[in-house]
């Protein structure tokens, strides 16, 4: 899987723009830590701003989540019985593993090429244009833990 190499802040300001979002440092903040840390929950947003910008209120946090995720500019993933996490991987319909006890994620990439995935077999006449596909497991943390 190819890693792509972390946006500067220069970069991360025009993403903002280029959603229609004002820059404040808020956003800024979340979004540097979404690009390092990929799959947070809100919870470990909100601390890791926190860490970058001092007193933020955990509410800002979740209405900046809420504005990116209308503005497409992060993808919220919503685990059954796990707390909802974050990422700005987006627009490539990568689905994920899922650990049933850690809930640790991993992207997984849908296939090479254009995403089959979105071609369903039968599509009802529906213009579909994402699948959501979340293969459940235990992660090798998990596994190896002694009873
Ligand atoms: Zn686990
Ligand atoms: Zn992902
Ligand atoms: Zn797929």
């Amino acid at each position: 899987m190819a890693t792509p190499t972390a946006p500067d802040r220069a970069q991360l300001r025009d993403r903002l723009k280029a959603a229609g979002l004002r820059v404040t440092a808020p956003r800024l903040a979340v979004l540097t830590l979404l690009n390092e840390l990929p799959h947070a929950t809100a919870d470990q947003v909100a601390t890791g701003v926190r860490e970058l910008l001092g007193s933020v209120s955990t509410q800002a946090v979740y209405d900046v989540l809420n504005v990116f995720t209308s503005a497409k500019l992060v993808r919220r993933i919503e685990p059954a019985g796990h707390p909802a996490r974050f990422e700005t991987r987006i627009g490539d319909n990568h689905h994920h593993l899922v650990c049933r006890q850690c809930g640790r994620t991993e992207d997984v990439d849908c296939a090479v090429g254009p995403a089959p995935c979105l071609t369903p077999s039968e599509s009802a006449g529906f213009v579909v244009d994402e699948a959501e596909v979340v293969f459940w497991g235990i992660c090798p943390d998990c596994t190896n833990i002694t009873p």
